[in-house]
């Protein structure tokens, strides 16, 4: 697999490494996955020197290795073989009786969890759904009303500060930082122009940094749309945006995260 687990799947799945890619139409057609870099490093290092050499057919059940199913946890045995002496490929071979049954084009992922192997599979659309750490914000709405109506949020988990929000739209010259063009209005409450406040490093991550992350630095402004888009739409839409905030919001030294982590965190990177 060629992505590698980050924080925020980390998070979701409760561990410290993970691997994902998308099967193929081929793999698919034939019963098997061919595991590549992280992945082999991830089984590999879990079965050790366990690992049937030859075909899957040579010895009944020597291929057989015990995997828990996502989010189910059923236990369940796949044949994983390294089909050549050179231990060149290592083949993870699909099965639908036993629950593994991927389609074309689904995530697949495999994480060491509790020193066990757990291998699930989802569409795209629901790993980008579901793996993206703006899900779990769901106290924004009011976050976006302490700000701007000055009222006391009546539910924020993640304590975000008014004062912080402020600074940063003046500091933006209140203007959507994605793009500077886009249309506002005057908000009734500040008389400035109405701009919503958006963590570029999601504070639901809050607790894989050792850096505050309601701080300056890490708050962009950005229009109604630009800042709903970037939660809620598909990425054909969402990932400009992004890239834009990319370009002109350099968190990355800062906070110690790569322009890839961030496309991770929002669940927007190009998985192979
Ligand atoms: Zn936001
Ligand atoms: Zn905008």
């Amino acid at each position: 697999m060629k992505m590698i687990f980050g924080k925020t799947q980390k998070q979701k799945f409760g561990t410290y490494e993970g691997a994902y890619s998308v099967v193929t139409d081929r793999e698919i057609k034939d019963s098997q996955i061919t595991l590549t870099d992280h992945e082999v490093e991830i089984v590999t290092r879990l079965f050790k020197g366990t690992i049937h050499v030859g075909n899957v057919k040579d010895s009944w059940g020597a291929a057989e290795k015990t995997f828990r199913l996502y989010p189910s946890g059923h236990q369940m045995h796949l044949n994983l073989v390294y089909p050549k002496p050179g231990k060149s490929e290592l083949r993870l071979y699909l099965a639908a009786g036993k629950g593994f049954m991927p389609e074309t084009g689904d995530v697949v992922f495999l994480f060491i969890k509790d020193a066990e192997l757990w291998i699930g599979n989802m569409s795209e659309f629901n790993w980008r759904f579901q793996l993206s750490a703006l899900t779990d914000d769901t106290d924004d709405n009011s976050y976006q009303d302490l700000i701007n109506q000055n009222r006391q949020a009546t539910v924020d988990v993640y304590n975000r500060k008014r004062r912080v929000a402020l600074d940063a739209m003046a500091h933006a010259r209140y203007r959507c930082e994605a793009t500077s063009s886009h249309r506002l209005f005057v908000s009734k409450a500040t008389g400035k122009n109405y701009l919503e406040a958006h963590h570029i490093i999601p504070v639901s991550l809050g607790s894989q940094f050792n850096v505050q992350l309601d701080v300056i630095e890490n708050v962009v402004c950005l229009c109604p749309f630009c800042h709903r888009a970037l939660h809620h739409a598909e990425p054909g839409i969402a990932v400009p945006i992004l890239d834009r905030i990319v370009k002109r919001r350099p968190v990355f030294t800062t906070f110690g995260v790569t322009a890839n982590d961030l496309y991770n965190f929002y669940a927007l990177e190009k998985i192979i």
